[in-house]
């Protein structure tokens, strides 16, 4: 969630505006424009306004704009959520002022700006309620605002086809480029608070700790990234919220997510599919709509599910317990996907071919993207990363070494593997380990260690021997 006290983003905007800042898109209504869309309702031009309503953007409404921003800034402490994009729609016949907001958990709110009470009717319940100046209020369909004798319904979908002309009867103002920087700043603190209880992402890996997933990682920052920083720019698109990522084991599926959670910073959730099938048993369902809807609060969100096809087996009818997550698992994409939220959901999986086909078609999982095993350049890639903070000897013929572990067809995880046996290896070599055991080490010992090819002679060995005794499975592979 982003947070910036709505202070600073007045105080932007009125400098922003006084500066004529060059990013100030703030329109002037012309007068004809004002005259013809004065006719149409407030409760219709709102209407139309809420259609495109996002978190973060604010409405005033009133005679005058100065007016509402001076007593919107009385009422700052009301809001907690930064402010991006300021809307007005004027109204002369409107005796107050009103905010509209929408909440973290994605309702409307008014805020009442004026300092007498307002009235609000709740036609399900049949009931009244006073609005004390200066507060909030969500509202839902349906319930109408009583301001100083105006009423003003609230309606999701205006019934004249207003878009086309909502540029016209608004003035808009984006603090999205002004007030970027402290957004962002206020962003990592409150993420940092927001999700104390919740697994975070190293915040070591980054793109560049991954090798040879230059397609992918574009790919990535297109569909994420660029969306869940720039969501404006988005707003037109039909945004994919669901991934799967899928491959040999050790390709870096998983490491590819936590750089992607790091780059994107945003908040990450990590689970494992195999072992909450049998954690979750009972009352799975549930867990899963309290983890999209953690999700939904902390957004924006990536949620990693590793080993998916362990909870989205095709649906057999036989497996009622798997059966009911995966319906479950369909309700909530959908849900994040028509709701629009900041929330993506990337699958990791071994066996594509095993997925219910139902989770990953078009609106839910519908973008699958290949983790392959990596090519020579990305096998030295790798090989470069893995061992770029080791001492490694100075005449280690690197290039060779590359190739030999292409020709052997090893993952991200076996090369890491590789390295590290390597390390140890020198280690046994120079007798370090010993020496430890007889606290007989010295800085001195440390300081002429060097990695050699010998050591790694003797790690690809032991890979090679271990890998034919497991078959298949990389034994890179670490959890
Ligand atoms: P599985 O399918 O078996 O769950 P995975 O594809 O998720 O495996 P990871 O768990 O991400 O693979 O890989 C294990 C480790 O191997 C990573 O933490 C990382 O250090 C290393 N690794 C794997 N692939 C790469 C890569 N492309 N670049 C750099 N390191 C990699």
């Amino acid at each position: 969630m982003r947070i910036l006290p709505i202070n600073n983003t007045i105080n932007n905007y009125q400098s922003a505006n006084k500066s004529k800042h060059r990013n100030t898109i703030f329109r002037a209504v012309s007068k004809e424009s004002l005259e013809f869309v004065q006719k149409i309702p407030l409760d219709e031009r709102l209407a139309s306004m809420f259609q495109k309503f996002l978190q973060g953007d604010l409405i005033l409404v009133g005679k005058n704009l100065n007016k509402a921003k001076e007593r919107m800034l009385a009422c700052a402490s009301n809001l907690d959520s930064a402010v991006k994009r300021i809307f007005f729609l004027p109204d002369e016949n409107l005796h107050g002022y009103l905010a509209f907001t929408k909440n973290r958990e994605g309702l409307k709110e008014v805020i009442n700006l004026n300092d007498e009470p307002i009235y609000m009717i709740d036609q399900v319940k049949h009931r009244s309620e006073s609005l004390t100046p200066h507060d909030s209020f969500y509202l839902l369909e349906g319930d109408i605002l009583g301001v100083q004798g105006n009423l003003i319904e609230i309606k999701e979908k205006s019934k004249v086809d207003l878009a086309g002309y909502r540029k016209n009867f608004c003035s808009a103002k984006s603090f999205e480029n002004d007030i970027n920087y402290e957004i962002e700043k206020m962003n990592k603190k409150t993420i940092a608070q927001l999700s104390k209880d919740v697994k975070q992402a190293s915040s070591k890996v980054m793109f560049k700790d991954v090798g040879g997933q230059d397609e992918l990682i574009d790919e990535l920052k297109k569909s994420v990234i660029y969306p869940l920083r720039y969501p404006e720019v988005y707003s037109n698109f039909d945004i994919n919220r669901g991934f799967i990522l899928y491959g040999p084991p050790g390709t870096g599926k998983t490491h590819i997510a936590r750089a992607l959670a790091n780059e994107a910073d945003v908040n990450f959730v990590s689970l494992n599919g195999s072992e909450m099938e049998s954690k979750w048993v009972g009352e799975s369902e549930e867990n899963w709509r309290n983890l999209f809807e953690e999700a939904k609060q902390k957004q924006p969100t990536i949620l990693f599910i590793d080993e998916i096809d362990a909870i989205a087996k095709e649906r057999s009818g036989k497996d009622v317990y798997g059966d009911k997550v995966v319906n479950q698992i369909l309700t909530l994409m959908t849900d994040i996907d028509n709701e629009k939220e900041s929330v993506f959901v990337i699958g990791a999986t071994n066996n594509f071919k095993a997925l219910d086909k139902a989770l990953i078609r078009s609106g839910r999982f519908s973008k699958h993207l290949e983790v392959k095993m990596p090519d020579l350049d990305g096998t030295k890639h790798i090989f470069d990363i893995h061992t770029a903070n080791k001492p490694l000897d100075r005449n280690l013929d690197k290039e060779t070494l590359g190739k030999r572990l292409f020709d052997l067809k090893v993952s991200g995880a076996d090369i890491k593997y590789i390295v590290n046996e390597a390390h140890s290896q020198g280690f046994e070599r120079l007798g370090i380990y010993e020496k430890m055991e007889n606290k007989t080490l010295t800085g001195k010992d440390i300081q002429k260690f060097w990695i050699t090819q010998e050591d790694f002679d003797k790690a690809i060995k032991k890979f090679v021997e271990t890998r034919n005794g497991t078959e298949r499975k990389s034994i890179g592979f670490n959890k």
